[in-house]
């Protein structure tokens, strides 16, 4: 089994509560796609890319004769006698059922064809997957592109982001850029991550291929992304945030969010960019997305992600899985001399293999039955495909929202395993006890920095 196979895995394992063999087997059930030529086969193939990261998928019946799931497209015949799962697509809206659908027509954006890409993948997931421990999806399942909240128009016009900065090259920063090249971007994007690609991600991050493994993280998602954008150009910044900021004459006026940590969203903030477009994931069960641009009265990506015991929680589990101290895991990222005395409780690491790494990573590889066991333990793991993919689209959205300067909401919680839904939009107060907006030494700050 591969990494990213394995860390597929661990996630199902640890949401149906069973042992890492049985959740392997659940996943290599094959699914059938089955589609009409034309353009709903590009659709087709968008579905089979995502889907393929989590579950077996075929298009020809040769290699899959007797497949679990038959997924049949737009008005395709099935193939095999295999529990069907039908999806098609229109120019208002998608539908994923267990009976044939009709009445779909016109050619949606393909923003909106990615978005049903995810609603649809999930459906297949749950279906083939086949247990009553997952999350529950709803079928029928239709996806109003009008839910999405997308600011009329600005699908259709050029959006200049200026000089933007990406924190994180991981899942959820793949996706989001997946998602922006069906939009206009014009302007400049900074990618800023100190880390470098390790197996376990090739599941989700989408840009990546099996010779990117040990290359720096944002120069090989920058160098992948960016023959999709004309307009908007990419560069890559191999460090911190902080690192990216400090030399700056000023924080940049949009950083887009998708680190993995409470703890470091809050040192982003704290950095005083203008505006955050931010996006989460809470293992495979939800989407999170935040916005604000300073000065606000509202919610800070610093109250949103305040301090809270499981934070705790999770890195002494990961101190005492690796044998390092709670303070080293909080830094982050494995040093050398960190890297020595793993090696000495865990003998069969060469020390500089990790030197770089998150420790999230490696916890996720060397202590999987222990991240399964507790509690916590499943925040370490990572989601599947499709619910980091949701979690870019949704952080374009925001985006569009931002900039159309939207500011009735600030907080999206959605759930991956059905479609969102625009009346959960909130508008999240600021917190008294916040670490960022709270303190009153940094309000002359903004209001020098951004009036
Ligand atoms: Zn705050």
């Amino acid at each position: 089994m591969t990494k990213a196979a394995q860390q597929n895995a661990l996630m199902l394992a640890s949401l149906l509560g069973v042992d890492e063999a049985k959740a392997s087997e659940r996943l290599a059930r094959a699914v059938l796609i089955t589609a009409p030529p034309g353009e709903k086969a590009e659709w087709a193939f968008e579905i089979g890319e995502l889907l393929g990261r989590t579950v077996n998928v075929r298009f020809a019946q040769a290699e899959a004769p007797h497949p679990e799931v038959e997924l049949v497209i737009a008005d395709a015949t099935p193939r095999t006698g295999a529990l069907h799962l039908y999806a098609d697509l229109g120019f208002t809206n998608a539908v994923a059922a267990l009976h044939p659908i009709a009445g779909l027509s016109g050619r949606p954006h393909p923003l909106h064809a990615a978005a049903a890409a995810c609603a649809v993948t999930a459906a297949v997931v749950h279906t083939v997957v086949g247990s009553e421990s997952l999350p529950q999806v709803r079928l029928p399942m239709r996806l109003d592109y009008s839910q999405l909240g997308i600011p009329p128009g600005s699908l259709d016009r050029p959006l200049d982001i200026g000089s933007g900065a990406m924190a994180g090259a991981g899942a959820i920063a793949h996706a989001f850029l997946r998602a922006a090249r069906h939009v206009d971007l014009r302007g400049e994007l900074t990618v800023i991550d100190p880390k470098t690609v390790q197996a376990g991600i090739l599941n989700r991050c989408l840009y990546l291929r099996e010779e990117d493994i040990g290359s720096d993280k944002a120069t090989a998602l920058v160098t992948r992304a960016q023959p999709d954008f004309s307009e908007l150009r990419l560069r890559a910044h191999v460090g911190d945030f902080k690192s990216y900021v400090r030399p700056l004459p000023r924080p940049p006026e949009t950083t887009f969010v998708t680190v993995d940590s409470r703890h470091v969203r809050r040192h982003i903030q704290g950095e005083v960019p203008r505006r955050i477009v931010d996006a989460s994931t809470t293992d495979a069960r939800g989407v999170v997305i935040h916005s604000n641009v300073l000065p606000t009265d509202n919610a800070c990506l610093a109250c949103i992600y305040r301090h809270v015991p499981e934070e705790h929680a999770r890195e002494r589990s990961i101190a005492e899985g690796l044998g390092v101290d709670l303070a080293d895991v909080r830094t982050g990222l494995i040093t050398a001399e960190i890297a020595q005395r793993i090696v000495r409780t865990h003998p069969a690491i060469v020390a500089e293999d990790i030197v770089g790494i998150a420790f999230d990573s490696l916890f996720r590889q060397l202590c999987s039955e222990q991240a399964l066991a507790l509690p916590e333990g499943r925040q370490v793991l990572a989601p599947f495909a499709f619910v980091s993919a949701w979690a870019g689209i949704l952080q374009v959205v925001e985006m569009l929202r931002s900039f159309a300067g939207m500011k009735e909401t600030n907080y999206w919680q959605v759930d991956p395993w059905n479609t969102p839904v625009a009346r959960a939009r909130t508008l999240r107060p600021r917190h008294p006890e916040c670490q960022f907006c709270s303190k009153p030494e940094y309000r002359p700050i903004i209001h020098s920095l951004w009036g």
